[in-house]
């Protein structure tokens, strides 16, 4: 048994799209519309060969996208002549069954198609159909009356055919609704399995921002940190702020470098992914964290964090402190914690404040730091 898919993209569709780009070629989530249904098939074990119809001079736009052992059709005048040509590109080697789809559904999934295959066996023709729930209604020459709903259905794609009879159907009868019209026409047999609310066909935006709800996990809500941390001041030449050494008539003191922003960062950051402190990952009373630049530190909160699905997207810093002056030196800050921290400049906030000559900053006897950080969901890993 060869079961074949074609997947029709060849309407232009602009009705959902931007006014230039056609709805089948607009991103849902990671890729194209369109790709979502390549995919689908490209997974499913029974479908041996996929044709991709495509608007006729419009194949330059689909070969940006690689889509390898995919062959590619250019489109008729009507759906039923792109499905046509769709068929006859499979004429000289035919396979026993074709799934038919619209490229605007993208929600296709691997039970649909195992289903449809196996409805086939007592079958010329096989489509999931969903009950209508709306009462329905007939409005001709300002009146109403009512339609029986009770064996309607809203039939959507795929539509999964035994090859040769859609191929003489179709050849027979063109310019119809759908493909199993044809069948219809020539008084096969055409079963239905239950419809799906994923399979909807995008037609309008608002269709695309549905599909996109029911398509896309949705992720977690930002993680928010804070971090703080103090160091006492001694006797030198310089401070160690953000990685920016600022002269001054002291120096910090620490088992590291002492670099007290990087650590109330470090620990915003882990604090937000609430994978404990600084202490946890480098305890200073090993030695080997002796005199360590502070970037390992912060790098390393960054990584953790990602690798439990958390992007750091922005932090903000307040260092505390009567001396030296902060800001000199605040853009050169800014732009050594972007480097470390792989954010833009422009997500990094650095403030400095003094504590009116109070306390032991305000004696000039150490210098605290606080930071707030915050980490956004990464889009899960697709595991196929
Ligand atoms: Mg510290």
């Amino acid at each position: 048994m060869r079961n074949a898919a074609i997947i029709v993209a060849a309407g232009l569709g602009r009705r959902a799209g931007d006014g230039a780009q056609p709805k089948q070629l607009r991103p849902l989530g990671d890729k194209p519309v369109f790709q979502w249904s390549i995919e689908a098939f490209r997974a499913h074990s029974r479908i041996s060969e996929i044709v991709l119809v495509v608007p006729s001079g419009m194949q330059n736009m689909f070969s940006n996208w690689n889509l390898p052992e995919i062959r590619i059709v250019e489109g008729g005048e009507t759906r039923s002549e792109s499905v046509l040509n769709g068929l006859n590109t499979l004429r000289a080697n035919p396979p026993n069954t074709v799934l038919i789809h619209d490229a605007a559904r993208p929600g296709l999934d691997q039970a649909t198609i195992s289903e449809l295959i196996a409805a086939l066996q007592h079958a010329d023709a096989a489509a999931p159909a969903l009950p209508v729930a709306d009462a329905l209604k007939r409005w001709k020459h300002n009146r109403a009356s009512t339609l029986d709903r009770q064996d309607l259905y809203r039939v959507q794609t795929p539509q999964a055919f035994q090859f040769e009879a859609i191929h003489t159907a179709l050849s027979a009868k063109t310019g119809l609704v759908d493909d199993l019209a044809a069948i219809e026409a020539q008084n096969g047999t055409v079963k239905l399995i239950e419809g799906r609310e994923a399979l909807g066909k995008i037609t309008f935006p608002e269709d695309h921002v549905r599909m996109e709800r029911l398509l896309m996990p949705p992720l977690a809500a930002p993680r928010f940190g804070t971090g703080f941390d103090v160091h006492s001041l001694e006797p030198g030449d310089h401070v160690t702020l953000c990685g920016v050494a600022i002269p001054h008539t002291q120096q910090l003191v620490g088992h590291s470098d002492a670099d007290v922003a990087w650590h109330a960062l470090t620990d915003a950051i882990l604090g937000a992914a609430a994978l404990g402190d600084i202490g946890d990952h480098f305890p200073p009373s090993d030695p080997q964290w002796k005199g360590v630049d502070s970037a390992v530190f912060l790098k390393h909160a960054v990584e953790i964090a990602r690798a439990a699905g958390w992007a750091l997207s922005s932090c903000d810093l307040t260092i505390i402190c009567e001396a030296p002056k902060i800001k000199p030196h605040r853009d050169a800050m800014r732009a050594s914690t972007a480097q470390i921290t792989g954010l833009p400049v422009t997500a990094i906030g650095l403030k400095a404040t003094t504590t009116e000559g109070l306390g032991f900053t305000g004696r000039g006897e150490g210098i605290a730091a606080q930071a707030s950080a915050v980490l956004s969901a990464l889009p899960p890993q697709n595991e196929e």
